[in-house]
């Protein structure tokens, strides 16, 4: 029987030695110790021994269980410790590995062509004016020649808030507030960007667009330094060999008035698809101040003289980025505005 026990002992220490999880040991406890387990069926058949040897037998099976409770007890602390090394080294952090890229955000491509207008014409010695959005009538259209019968009306479809309120349609009433303030102080030198609002919405017009105006009042200003500034502007924004080309025009505001162009960005002038084989884009409208406005606005229209030009922001971005549909700029699309 003692003989029985000791190869019990030495099949659990065996057992043991192998385990591998604390799983492993939880099911040899249960196997060897356990109420129904191997040393407690050996135990049941001590009834058929002597007196005299049962203590000597008892004595043995206390010392396996004993010894096999240690060594279980030890080996469990040995493979927890195993566990939670090789836990540390799975999931340590390597502090020298390059970080996650944070995506910073970039300038709006209307944002990036403004800059670019503004930084010509501030290099040619203008400033950058702002006015309201929300207009009177007056400032939008009578200082401006346009008094209410006025036709030309008709070519910018309005958003009145009121009879005497309304959205800007353009910037141009920048240019009489500026003269207004700066009158009879000459130059007058200003470029003006912002917001403007018609009732348009297609793939080349949208209610709400970007304009940049220009205007220059000063002694003896004529219609060649209008041509100049012009032509010098197309250069610096489309290319040294961009040509530019003067159509006459309406426009209220201004008496000649013209349309100009530039040959086509794309093809040079050769003729394409965006230029419809014409070889020139129309880029802004432009014109000598209208006496009757500088009168308007506090200046002897006998003594000075000024031109005046305005442009869409958005036509300009199309035109040199080679976009075909507006509402690209303004559905905020990050597939399209990461590109610039
Ligand atoms: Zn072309």
């Amino acid at each position: 029987m003692k003989d029985k026990l000791h190869e019990l002992g030495a099949r659990a220490r065996e057992e043991m030695a192998e385990a591998g999880s604390p799983e492993a040991l939880d099911e040899i406890r249960i196997r060897f110790l356990g109420k129904k387990g191997e040393l407690t069926r050996i135990l049941r058949g001590m009834g058929g021994l002597s007196a005299e040897e049962r203590p000597h037998v008892g004595k043995v099976a206390n010392e396996i269980r004993a010894a096999i409770e240690k060594e279980l007890t030890a080996k469990s602390a040995a493979l927890k410790k195993l566990i939670k090394e090789q836990m540390l080294h799975n999931e340590r952090i390597d502090v020298t590995l390059p970080g996650t890229a944070v995506w910073r955000g970039g300038r709006h491509p209307l944002n990036i062509v403004l800059e670019e207008i503004e930084n010509i014409f501030l290099g040619l010695g203008y400033t950058i004016a702002e006015g309201p959005e929300i207009e009177t009538d007056y400032y939008n259209f009578e200082a401006l020649n346009l008094p209410k019968d006025h036709p030309a009306r008709d070519m910018q479809d309005t958003f009145f808030i009121s009879n005497e309120v309304l959205l800007r349609t353009q910037t141009s009433p920048v240019q009489v507030r500026t003269m207004e303030k700066t009158a009879p102080g000459l130059p007058v030198k200003i470029i003006a960007p912002g917001k403007v609002y018609r009732r348009d919405d297609d793939a080349t017009h949208s209610p709400m667009f970007n304009q940049v105006e220009g205007l220059a009042v000063d002694h003896r200003i004529t219609f060649s330094d209008l041509k100049g500034t012009l032509a010098y502007f197309a250069r610096e924004m489309f290319g040294k060999k961009t040509k530019t080309r003067f159509r006459p025009s309406y426009f209220p505001f201004t008496e000649p008035s013209a349309e100009v162009d530039v040959s086509c960005v794309i093809c040079g002038g050769k003729g394409c698809r965006v230029c419809s084989h014409t070889g020139w884009l129309e880029i802004l409208g432009a014109g000598m101040v209208h006496p009757r406005v500088l009168e308007v606005s506090g200046y002897n229209s006998e003594d000075v003289t000024g031109f005046a030009f305005g442009m869409g922001i958005e036509r300009i971005t199309m035109l040199k980025y080679g976009i075909d549909d507006m509402r690209l700029l303004f559905e905020n699309d990050l597939r399209f505005l990461q590109q610039f």
